[in-house]
């Protein structure tokens, strides 16, 4: 008789194993690893997820005193290699085992049951309709190509889209809002042609004409190293890391398609993760030109029906090249024979909720489990990464780095300026144009070209202030300082999203908090006033684009602002972080940063990091044509090591003193760093909870090298939604099994009516 071992849906450490459950004969076909299960646990009936089949229990207890599984609620969502990995998440960041399998799921597979009456079996309500037919769209063959009217900027972003190849209707509309309409329109004119079929693979014939790839004609000296060593990464078949450190367009996106290429021609498939933000219709299309209909698309644009359409062709063995966000580490892709994740320093690749996986970490654990290898790339590689491939080895695997410093062709890399604000004679306390950035916008609006303008967000609101303290009222709900938009004379929280009317005569402006003075007046340079002395500098000359959280809230703006910038021929784009990734504009020959190093003064040690991470990103959005790109950076700071570094086009002089401080101050990657967060309305409870944690982690950790505790302390957000929040900071060997240790520990405390523990292994988020 055989068994499941079963892991049971219920989101609690206390349960940190699997149960051993007996497989009637009658469901012995039909229970496998990775289905959904229905077992009785504590004599109620429970969801729960297959994680290995035996012929004894594992747990060893006596057949008769276990229970039979009840039912199979759904069919096998992932292998057995997929659920070591599962476990090995559970265990990394201390979550329950649960927390770890949910992502592997069927996407719109919820885990609450309904019962239909008395009598009808338990079933899972799953958000979908279990499709697999998927809408194929292609431009059709017909003479002229169509000319869409003026206004419908949709229909042109579609048929812009499929000149790469024909993409499904799903695809189209997770990149291009309302493209589903204007496919309907479009096929009416006769523009494109619709088909709705199961989407299977023939033997190399696809029934679509798919668009030829723009293969170059050479590959560039790196990239051909690059090739190599990923070659080799392949043949070693043991999780072997290749950090591609390419700058801005070096081209390795074209190391990443023929990479795949290879591995395809060996039967296997690929996993490619970009950042959500990269994640455009250009970059799919990209893709799909090289690999047609086997690509499939995953992440959180696309409805659950839509998601679930991509992730079954993936496990139907249909689409064998997988681009998505972080989540696609998770698809069911049988035989994966490469990973690789671009931009590999990017933040987004941390999750911020359970399990909190690093991308980088999971995908290194997953591509040892697959024996295949691991690419990274990034033209600012993470310094986590740099260091493993400084040591050649980590965690068994070997680490590589491969380096691409020139772009192909005649593209050179831009020159850049640092106009140091401090030395401006100026009439204004706070220019926001130096002379340098105003004649140099000059020029590109007299030359008829593109302007990319940075305004460094953070720290870069507007606040109100008290005339007389220098108090900045906080959100009474959330210790975060409250910013002022000027358009709406609204006062908001950008936490909790509360807002009030500004110099009203209640709510948190009315009067200083601090000292109760009514005199309160605005501060900052916001993005409004840069809009504003911009529009005053260009006038009617330019088109000015403004690209920040405001202005793109709603789904599909940050793709029409673009597509308003492509299409203009002379226009300068205004806009946060969101402007620095991926942008590829030929046209553009200018970029300014406002204000580099307001990021520089966060109080976290990773602020360089990101600070120099972001300039150079968004240098690297100029000179990608023909024409020569100039970039300057204005900064109160100009001799801080990030912005030299910049500057010279040399990461040492960032870097250099960046380690040594980090080293000093026992940071990563010289150690692990956890935070632990506890939240919760009463803030004795809080405290209770956290000083028996730091007493029991003082017991055990205390004389161990290199382990250290730091706190408790309030968090410097240190209340968010009404609810206090404390941590702990835990500091460990590179080598440690950090998440393991803490997740005991924190079992340890058992249940703490109204406290919140949320253990982050490997923490990006201080505050
Ligand atoms: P990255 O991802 O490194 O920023 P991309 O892959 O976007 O760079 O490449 C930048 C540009 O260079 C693209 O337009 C690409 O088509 C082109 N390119 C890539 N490799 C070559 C090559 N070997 N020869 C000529 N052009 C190339
Ligand atoms: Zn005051
Ligand atoms: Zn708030």
């Amino acid at each position: 008789m055989p068994y499941a071992h079963v892991v049971l849906d219920i989101p609690t450490r206390a349960l940190e194993r699997a149960f051993d459950y007996e497989i009637p004969a009658e469901l012995a076909d039909e229970v496998q690893v990775g289905c959904t299960v229905l077992v009785n646990f504590s004599r109620r009936p429970s969801v729960g997820y297959v994680v290995a089949v035996t012929e004894r229990p594992v747990a060893g207890l006596s057949p008769d005193r276990i229970h039979p599984v009840l039912q199979v609620l759904a069919p096998s969502a992932f292998d057995i290699g997929a659920a070591r990995v599962a476990s090995w998440l559970a265990r990394e960041y201390a979550c329950p085992p649960c927390e770890a399998i949910r992502p592997f799921l069927a996407p719109g597979q919820q885990v609450k049951m309904r019962r239909d009456g008395e009598s009808s079996p338990w079933e899972l309500v799953c958000d979908r309709s279990g499709r697999v037919d998927v809408r194929w769209v292609r431009l059709a063959e017909t003479g002229d190509p169509y000319e869409p009217h003026k206004n419908a900027g949709r229909q042109r972003a579609v048929l812009q889209a499929l000149t790469a190849g024909p993409m499904s209707v799903a695809e189209l509309a997770a990149t291009i809002p309302g493209a589903a309409q204007a496919v309907a329109s479009l096929e009416r004119r006769g523009a494109v042609v619709v088909e709705s079929r199961r989407h299977v693979r023939g033997s190399g014939e696809t029934t679509l004409s798919s668009a030829s790839a723009p293969r170059p004609e050479r590959l560039t000296q790196g990239q051909r190293e690059a090739l190599a060593a990923i070659d080799e990464a392949c043949q070693a078949g043991r999780g072997d890391v290749v950090l591609v450190d390419g700058v801005t367009g070096s081209g390795k996106t074209e190391v990443y398609l023929d990479a795949i290429e290879r591995v395809r021609a060996r039967g296997r498939g690929a996993l490619v993760l970009v950042p959500e933000i990269s994640l455009t219709a250009q970059t799919v299309g990209r893709f799909r030109s090289r690999f047609g209909d086997d690509v499939a698309v995953l992440h959180s644009r696309l409805s659950a029906g839509e998601r679930f359409d991509q992730w079954d062709l993936v496990r139907q063995g249909a689409a064998h090249v997988v681009v998505g966000a972080r989540s696609a580490l998770f698809a069911p892709l049988g035989d994966v024979g490469l990973i690789i994740i671009d931009e590999e320093h990017e933040g987004s690749y941390k999750q911020g909720s359970a399990p909190r996986y690093h991308a980088r970490e999971l995908g290194a654990r997953l591509a040892r489990e697959r024996g295949c290898a691991l690419v990274l790339g990034s033209a600012t590689p993470s310094v986590e990464s740099l260091a493993r491939c400084k040591d050649g080895t980590w965690a068994g695997v070997r680490w590589t780095r491969v380096s691409m410093p020139e772009r192909p062709g005649r593209a050179l890399l831009p020159t850049i300026q640092v106009v140091d604000m401090t030395q401006q004679p100026s009439g204004s306390r706070w220019p926001v144009f130096s002379d340098v950035l105003r004649q140099g916008l000059e020029e590109v609006l007299e030359r008829r070209e593109k302007a990319v303008l940075l305004l460094n967000r953070r720290g870069f609101a507007t606040f109100l202030m008290c005339q007389e303290c220098g108090c900045v009222p906080e959100c009474p709900h959330c210790s975060t300082a409250l910013t002022y938009h000027e358009r709406t004379h609204q006062l908001a929280c950008h936490t909790c999203g509360r807002t009030w009317p500004a110099l009203a005569g209640s709510g948190p402006s009315a009067s200083c908090p601090n000292c109760g003075s009514r005199y309160m007046g605005a501060y900052g340079v916001g993005t409004q006033r840069v809009e504003d002395e911009l529009s005053m500098l260009v006038g009617d000359r330019a088109e000015v684009i403004r690209m920040d959280a405001d202005t793109t809230a709603g789904k599909g703006d940050h793709q029409r602002l673009l597509e308003r910038f492509d299409a203009a021929s002379c226009a300068v784009l205004v806009g946060t972080q969101m402007i620095a990734k991926g942008l590829d504009f030929p046209e553009v020959t200018l970029v300014g940063v406002i204000n580099a190093d307001t990021t520089l003064k966060l109080p976290d040690f990773r602020a360089g990091e990101r600070t120099y991470d972001l300039l150079e990103q968004v240098a690297g959005r100029a000179g990608r044509g023909e024409r020569p790109g100039r970039v300057i950076v204005q900064t109160y700071w100009a001799g801080h090591p990030a912005i030299q570094a910049v500057a010279c086009h040399d990461r040492a002089l960032f870097l250099g003193p960046e380690l040594d401080d980090r080293r000093e101050a026992e940071y990563p990657p010289y150690r692990r760093l956890a935070n632990v967060v506890a939240s919760g309305r009463d803030p004795r409870a809080v405290n209770l909870a956290l000083d028996d944690l730091a007493h029991s982690l003082h017991l055990r950790l205390d004389g161990r090298a290199e382990w250290e505790v730091l706190g408790p302390a309030d968090c410097l957000k240190a209340k968010a939604k009404d609810r206090v929040r404390r941590h702990i900071m835990v500091k460990a060997p590179t080598d440690a099994n950090m998440g393991e240790l803490l997740g005991e520990e924190v079992r340890k405390l058992g249940r703490r009516n109204g406290v919140s523990i949320a253990i982050d292994v490997d923490c990006h988020d201080l505050m």
